[in-house]
């Protein structure tokens, strides 16, 4: 061996040790690292969620619902991407969690006195009650003693956790889980009479209510839930502290009040009667006007917010009137109609079409800056009460330090235009201001129930449901 040799020897040697040194020391910070900068190395916040009205979905504008929005948001606040695996089962929500396959679940999950043990949650972010449902006109059921009959209930959930604590006060209590139900199917279920009962959270109820206004509530099993994020048990703190952080910003400036209001706002109050005469009349009475509809629409106005809008006018009768003197679809006034170079509101076509200039001409009059859907509820409020008394709305809102482009803002002070006190300030004076709020969330309702039957039809000829749970699994 020569000295150059054992050099050569030499230098690899160290030049092994320097590498050892180096991968122990990118190893060991790994390590150290603490989940939150993983997520951030890695640009990407994995969650697990359900499939179902309150959770995830596919809606027209792509993926949708209240969880995955907030999981959206969540991961905004980051600074990562959000990647999403949507299942049915309850039981594989957990398992992905514990297994370290996604860094946390946001579906629609109670904190409960079980899952506490297994699993961190993050600050709750919304409140709900359990509900037994079953279908009007059936026996109705006025206490766990009186069931009689078949309660299915998804396997893993709170509600079966609740049944079990609940059976050590009601031994005869019995009830069937299933793993392979949705929400939605369970619903189904309960209405075409395959099982006599279900439990639902109340989140869920009033989304399922607005198509099928005969889900019946029987009574409530629990109040006050809290729903929240789950993460792995002893896992570090950090993911943790991150979605505290944002939970209380998302309270502070009110975002998280807003996005309750996209899914919820609108459905405080239900009214059975009228959503099951709107249903009938979805499926009866549009077909007839549908091309109307679709050809007064447009980009920036859906036919079937249109649709919505007409009915709520005038329930798709071309001859209404009004003791106020507005006639037709669209309600509109003499003047208005006049205004818009229509001759005849009695037409049905006509007054559709009048209907359509004359809410985007309220759509665009706003400041570029409102954003979807503030935008939309608030021409939808001045279609109603009139452009003048909406902008008062509005100044009323700033005044009394709320947001003048949030709809959740001005509705709670469009009501005050009723009120001396306050009309008087105003520049166009008194309206019946909580007209245009229930005009709004009843058009709301309306037109996310006119997506949803058409949502329907569509996928019974495409399957496109089926694809969107491959693309997720
Ligand atoms: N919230 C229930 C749970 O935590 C799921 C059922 C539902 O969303 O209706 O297990």
């Amino acid at each position: 061996m020569t000295n150059s040799s054992h050099q050569q020897v030499g230098l690899k040697w160290l030049y092994f040790v320097a590498i050892f040194i180096a991968l122990s020391l990118v190893g060991s910070q790994s390590d150290n690292s603490t989940l939150l900068q993983k997520i951030k190395a890695r640009g990407e916040l994995r969650i697990v969620t359900r499939i179902g009205p309150t959770t995830y979905f596919i809606g027209g504008n792509g993926s949708s619902g209240f969880e995955y929005d907030l999981a959206a948001r969540f991961a905004e606040y980051l600074g990562v991407k959000l990647s999403v695996i949507a299942t049915d089962d309850m039981r594989n929500v957990f398992r992905l969690v514990n297994s370290g396959q996604v860094d946390m679940a946001a579906a629609g999950l109670a904190i409960t006195p079980e899952r506490d043990k297994l699993f961190d949650f993050s600050p709750f972010y919304q409140k709900i009650d359990i509900k037994l449902v079953f279908k009007q006109g059936n026996f109705w059921p006025r206490d766990l003693e009186q069931l009689d009959g078949n309660l299915t209930v998804l396997a893993g959930s709170s509600h079966s956790e609740l049944l079990l604590r609940l059976k050590q006060d009601h031994p005869n209590l019995s009830w069937h889980e299933n793993s392979t139900l949705a929400v939605d199917d369970l619903v189904d279920e309960v209405l075409e009479g395959k099982i006599n009962y279900t439990l639902l959270d109340s989140n869920d109820l009033i989304l399922q209510r607005r198509y099928h206004p005969e889900l019946a509530v029987a009574f409530t099993l629990e109040e006050n839930n809290q729903l929240a994020w789950a993460m792995k048990k002893n896992a570090d703190h950090s993911l943790y502290q991150a979605t505290a952080e944002f939970f209380s910003l998302m309270k502070e400036n009110q975002k998280l009040a807003n996005l309750l209001e996209v899914y919820y706002g609108h459905l405080e109050n239900f009214d059975y009667v009228g959503s099951r005469r709107f249903l009938r009349a979805a499926r009866k009475k549009l077909q007839k006007y549908q091309t109307f509809f679709e050809e007064a629409g447009s980009q920036e106005l859906d036919w079937k917010l249109l649709a919505a809008i007409s009915y709520q006018e005038s329930h798709w009768n071309p001859k209404a009137r009004s003791a106020t003197g507005v006639r037709g679809m669209m309600m509109l006034t003499l003047p208005t109609a006049k205004q818009l170079g229509i001759n005849n509101r009695l037409d049905a076509e006509e007054s559709i079409k009048g209907g359509s200039k004359y809410f985007l001409s309220m759509f665009k009059k706003f400041p570029d800056r409102i954003q979807e859907p503030d935008r939309t509820w608030l021409a939808l409020a001045s279609y109603n009460v009139g452009f003048g008394h909406l902008e008062d709305a509005r100044i009323l809102t700033q005044l009394m330090g709320g947001n003048p482009d949030k709809w959740l803002d001005v509705k709670e002070h469009l009501p005050l235009l009723r009120q001396r006190k306050w009309y008087k300030q105003t520049r166009y004076g008194y309206a019946r201001g909580d007209e245009p709020v229930q005009y709004v969330d009843n058009i709301r309702r309306y037109y996310e129930v006119l997506n949803w039957i058409y949502e329907n039809q569509e996928k019974n000829t495409d399957h496109n449901h089926d694809q969107i749970l491959a693309t997720n699994q």
